[in-house]
């Protein structure tokens, strides 16, 4: 899905959030499914003193259990399909992979989270006691962003946009709100928990939300009116440091979701913290993410079983890996995700004064992270002619101590002298600067080949104008004496 597609998709789900519900203000919940009590479109106050974020005495806020935990039971209605579940699951992972809370399969707890089909997206603000709905359409609420903002309300947060300090950050236009809609704009007296203002919460509203007039937006960034506002992709950096911080999680996590940007270890380039596990969830808005180490210095030991740096190709522990333990001096492989989310897991135990490491990430169109044993590698659309203005880079893994023999099956790109145009470059190792083996055009010969590493960079390029069939590469992964 390409990004217009996707935000053609996102404004679609967020007219319908809007659209398919009708808070009725001031009304006490009239029954079980608490969907005619909703306050500012999709919260339900239980208790009407506890209408300020962050202010419940606890109460109204999960446990945490001796091991640091907050575990919440959830039921999930069967009446969501499989795939309706996997949505809902994924949703949840986000928030056990960054944060303490661990959302649990219900079996017969006292306090628990239902998960109902509905007519709206809709939740009650932190733990009532007991069951609990938790309202999502099947058609407009069922996305990763707009349940983890009814999960976020059912753990005791409000909306961004709604915070004691909004005016300092966004104004709001009262007269385009929707006749009756007023209430969704409403301020509350939270706390805030001495975290900025976040513009990219899953919990801020959209810029035009219950307009009532096209064009004219409810909410105005301030002083910049171009910040982008109200993200449903998933849990925003802040989302997640609030959480961890309402909930006193033990937990060190980063989300970083610009289209690029720079990831260190903490107090790098001083020696990084002991006994620490640290995450960051690397999203790009879309393509593949990727990520190139600039200097790498974890403390080595025998397997890596102290420290080490782990690298998921997706959001959470249970994706694949692409890189396993990995420690010692010098450099990393750059890595390429399948999609747009990498996470970085880093382990430090008590006994180290190693620097860390410094990365820098960004997204390309195509590529990829081998690390099969054995595979193809093919130019885009093969084989059929390749697209123009391709940029793509193929990064092969093997195991440490073994190598990477490589062939062509198929070869033939634009043929210029020097192949300063479409090309093939194919170097001896994982890093920008390896050395190269060969930039290859036309119908060059490329012979077959061994590395000396444990690691194959392949880069193709195509400019705007003569595509040809491509190429067709394989590999294999031996041992090599
Ligand atoms: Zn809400």
């Amino acid at each position: 899905m390409n990004l217009l597609s996707l935000s053609t998709t996102l404004l679609l789900v967020l007219f319908q959030r809007h659209t398919v519900g009708k808070p009725l203000q001031g009304t006490q919940a009239s029954n079980d499914t608490g969907e005619s009590d909703l306050h500012q479109d999709d919260i339900v106050y239980r208790r009407r003193i506890q209408r300020s974020a962050m202010s419940c005495s606890g109460r109204c806020y999960w446990p945490k259990a001796p091991d640091g935990l907050v575990n919440i039971p959830v039921s999930i209605s069967t009446e969501f399909s499989i795939e309706e579940r996997l949505v809902i699951l994924e949703a949840m992972q986000e928030f056990v992979t960054l944060t303490c809370i661990r959302f649990i399969n219900y079996t017969s707890e006292y306090d628990y989270i239902n998960i109902i089909p509905g007519n709206t997206c809709w939740s009650y603000f932190g733990k009532i006691g007991g069951r609990q709905h938790l309202g999502l359409a099947k058609h407009g609420c069922v996305y990763k962003g707009l349940i983890q903002h009814e999960l976020n309300h059912a753990l005791g947060f409000l909306h961004e946009h709604a915070r004691s300090d909004r005016d300092e950050y966004v104004k709001i236009n009262l007269e385009y709100v929707i006749a009756g809609e007023r209430g969704n704009f409403e301020k509350v007296n939270s706390t805030n928990l001495y975290l900025p203002y976040d513009y990219n919460s899953v919990m801020h509203y959209g810029a035009y939300d219950f307009s009532n007039t096209v064009g004219k937006p409810t909410i105005v960034p301030i002083p910049n009116k171009s910040v982008p506002i109200g993200q449903r992709v998933g849990l925003s950096n802040l989302d997640v440091k609030k959480i961890n911080k309402l909930y006193g999680c033990n937990s060190c996590s980063t989300v970083l979701h610009s289209s690029s940007g720079i990831l260190s270890s903490d107090n790098y380039p001083h020696p990084y913290p002991k006994n620490v596990t640290c995450l960051w969830l690397i999203r790009t808005a879309q393509e593949k993410v990727y990520l190139n180490f600039r200097d790498f210095d974890i403390q080595p030991s025998s397997n890596c079983t102290c420290d080490y740096v782990r690298i998921y190709d997706g959001n959470n522990r249970n994706a694949h890996v692409l890189i396993d333990r990995f420690c010692g001096i010098g450099q990393l492989p750059a890595v390429m995700a399948s999609g747009n989310t990498i996470l970085l897991e880093f382990v430090s135990d008590g006994d180290t004064t190693s620097t860390g490491f410094t990365a820098f990430y960004t997204h390309v169109k195509c590529g990829g992270t081998f690390t099969d044993a054995s595979g193809a590698i093919t130019s885009p659309e093969y084989p059929r002619r390749y697209p123009p203005n391709q940029a793509c880079l193929w990064i092969i893994s093997a195991p440490a101590g073994r190598r990477i023999f490589l062939t062509a099956a198929f070869f033939e790109l634009e043929h210029i002298f020097g192949c300063r145009y479409d090309r093939l470059v194919l170097r001896d190792g994982g890093q920008r600067h390896s050395p190269l083996v060969g930039t290859f055009c036309g119908k060059m010969k490329i012979q077959s080949f061994i590395s000396t590493g444990s690691f194959l960079r392949i880069e193709f390029y195509s400019d705007n104008m003569f595509e040809f069939s491509g190429f067709r590469l394989q590999y294999s992964i031996r041992t090599i004496d």
